[in-house]
């Protein structure tokens, strides 16, 4: 499932391919309705002829600016839900499998909005006022961006009766950490995840806040390697049958602690937090 670096690849990807591109022509998926919602399909005749302006992300939210062809800005609303991904095809190339929308560009190349399971969201957001949006002013500030302020977290850490794994998943506290960034974030802080948020000490906080980025700027490496971040492959998830799995704990139930010592036995073990699976070792998070 995407979380921040999984979203922080599509807005880099989506700035290189959208810099000074005008949209020809915006056309919805003939089943992609619920993307859309609560707009009609019809309304992304909206974007023909919109020029890019800008594009930010904020947790696993992508806010795109655009110049509307009559004047006024446009703003558009990405957020990838379950499944979703954005892909680039040339001119000419065969459209992928479960495209939601497809933005033709002025230089010939399609955009796709990609989505089999069809959670995410596409909306059009009026003059682009996404401060206007509940779910957006909701957000925290922004890990990679805005950097994360571990006094600030551990006094909100205080006041939850939540364990801190799914606490740290709260998107009003750390945007963009889901499920995946949470179990890898608190093995590299040797933090237990069934510990009540409020027992972390201010120390173990900075320690988690150092390890919430090292996580992430793992992942984003691990992108870059595979050749997603720049659009020469189309990005995988690591859900996906045939992915690759670069993360320490993660999806690895069974297997030996990345830090065991020759001879040990330490091995990582799943468990089911707020519905959610959480992966860690018993032996090095305490
Ligand atoms: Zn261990």
């Amino acid at each position: 499932m995407p979380e921040l670096p999984e979203v922080e690849v599509a807005a880099r990807n989506l700035r290189r391919w959208t810099k000074g591109r005008r949209i020809r022509a915006a056309r919805a998926g003939a089943h992609a309705l619920r993307v859309f919602r609560p707009a009609a399909p019809d309304a992304l005749a909206a974007l023909d002829g919109a020029r890019f302006r800008d594009l930010r992300r904020i947790g696993k939210n992508l806010l795109i600016t655009l110049d509307a062809r009559r004047g006024g800005a446009i703003g558009a609303w990405s957020h990838l839900g379950l499944t979703g991904k954005w892909v680039r095809r040339a001119a000419g190339q065969p459209a992928p499998k479960n495209s939601r929308l497809d933005l033709q560009l002025d230089d010939g190349a399609h955009l796709h909005y990609v989505d089999p399971r069809m959670f995410g969201r596409f909306r059009l957001v009026p003059a682009a006022r996404f401060d206007e949006l509940p779910e957006i002013r909701a957000l925290g500030p922004d890990p990679l961006t805005d950097g994360i302020d571990a006094a600030a977290l551990h006094q909100r850490l205080q006041r939850t009766r939540l364990p801190i794994k799914v606490a740290i998943m709260d998107q009003a506290l750390l945007p963009g950490v889901g499920n995946i960034q949470a179990s890898e974030s608190l093995f590299r802080a040797k933090i237990d995840p069934r510990r009540p948020a409020k027992s972390l000490s201010r120390a173990e906080v900075a320690r988690l806040a150092r390890a919430v980025r090292a996580s992430i700027d793992f992942t984003l490496a691990s992108f870059a390697e595979a050749g997603v971040d720049g659009g020469g492959e189309d990005i995988v998830y690591v859900e996906e049958r045939r992915s690759a799995n670069p993360f320490l704990v993660y999806g690895r139930a069974g297997e030996p602690c990345p830090r065991r010592k020759r001879g040990g036995r330490e091995t990582i073990t799943r468990i089911v937090q707020a519905q959610r699976s959480t992966f860690f070792c018993a032996a090095c998070q305490r």
